[in-house]
């Protein structure tokens, strides 16, 4: 196996291009090492983006913020204008394993990865992030929820790594919250993720973007949910709108963390919470 450490996503993805067997690419490695210790991958290039500079800085632009992609979930946390604009993106990453966890894994790990139950990725697809994807001979911007393609699988060609993770300046009374469901107190794995965005006017919801974890092959966008939110300041009929297009959307596994019954009815029941909770932060009165 080899290892290499390029200094920009151009030199990464140039190693990517000319690797004829089995490479990735090594964030906080959570677990991508995981995998190699336990026999699943056996990689014949790995390729880390810890050294690539771009890759370990969060920018404020005029158009919002850019997360490079190794920049762990640790840092999300201590960047107060980023924890002021995205409360809900910032929770999720911080609900990410435990705080060593959290000091290596990244974003675009956890995209990466392809996890349904990934919690970052719910939040972030509330939010209107997307990917900043670098090949070999071009680069790419791929909404958040059209990177995983079903567990395990991304849109990425061989070539390809994600650079950073944009997130847009939210509007003026936006707000997002997540939440997730695990049978323990931490350190497991979501039965179920629900991200909410919502942005207000004049006391009512103006737009709304609904996402759910864990509950079908990908993380989901869920726009039936948010058009039970829009125009309405969160009475119950529409949070009981919004529960109902939540679980219709489900097309959930059955394991020992939940049945499917369980899991349908539980992501009615977060998102009627999540939206509660991104409305106030957005400064709804309900
Ligand atoms: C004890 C423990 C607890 C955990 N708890 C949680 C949890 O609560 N919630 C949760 O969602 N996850 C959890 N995880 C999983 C893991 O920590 C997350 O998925 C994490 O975000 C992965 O990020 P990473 O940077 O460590 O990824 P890595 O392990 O470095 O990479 C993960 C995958 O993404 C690819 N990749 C990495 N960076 C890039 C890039 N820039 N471009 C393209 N591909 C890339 C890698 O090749 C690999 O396939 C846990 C893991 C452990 C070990």
């Amino acid at each position: 196996m080899r290892y290499e450490k390029p200094a920009t996503a151009k030199e990464a993805a140039g190693l990517l291009a000319k690797e004829k067997g089995a490479a990735f690419l090594l964030g906080g490695g959570t677990d991508l090492l995981v995998k190699l210790k336990m026999g699943m991958v056996e990689p014949d290039l790995v390729v880390d983006v810890k050294h690539i500079a771009k890759a370990n800085e969060i920018q404020t632009t005029a158009k919002g913020f850019s997360i490079g992609a190794a920049v762990p979930s640790a840092r999300l946390t201590e960047h107060k204008a980023l924890q002021k604009a995205w409360p809900g993106v910032v929770e999720a990453a911080n609900l990410i394993g435990s705080d060593q966890i959290q000091g290596r894994c990244t974003l675009a790990g956890n995209l990466c990865n392809a996890s349904p139950a990934a919690d970052s990725v719910p939040a972030m697809i509330a939010a209107g992030a997307k990917a900043v994807i670098v090949g070999a001979k071009k680069r790419r911007t791929v909404p958040v929820e059209k990177v995983a393609t079903g567990p395990g699988q991304t849109c990425l060609g061989s070539d390809e790594l994600i650079e950073s993770i944009t997130l847009p300046k939210p509007g003026p009374r936006t707000g997002d919250a997540y939440l997730r469901f695990i049978p323990r107190t931490e350190m497991d794995i979501a039965v179920v993720g629900v991200a909410v965005c919502v942005t207000l006017e004049r006391g009512r919801v103006k737009t709304a973007r609904v996402a759910l974890g864990a509950v079908a092959p990908t993380a989901i966008l869920v726009p039936a949910a948010a058009r039970a939110l829009v125009g309405t300041s969160l009475d119950d009929e529409a949070l009981e709108k919004l529960a109902r297009a939540c679980s219709a959307a489900c097309n959930p596994i059955d394991d020992k963390r939940g049945t499917v019954e369980y899991r349908t009815r539980l992501a009615g029941v977060l998102a009627k919470r999540a939206a509660k909770i991104a409305f106030a932060r957005a400064g709804g009165k309900s």
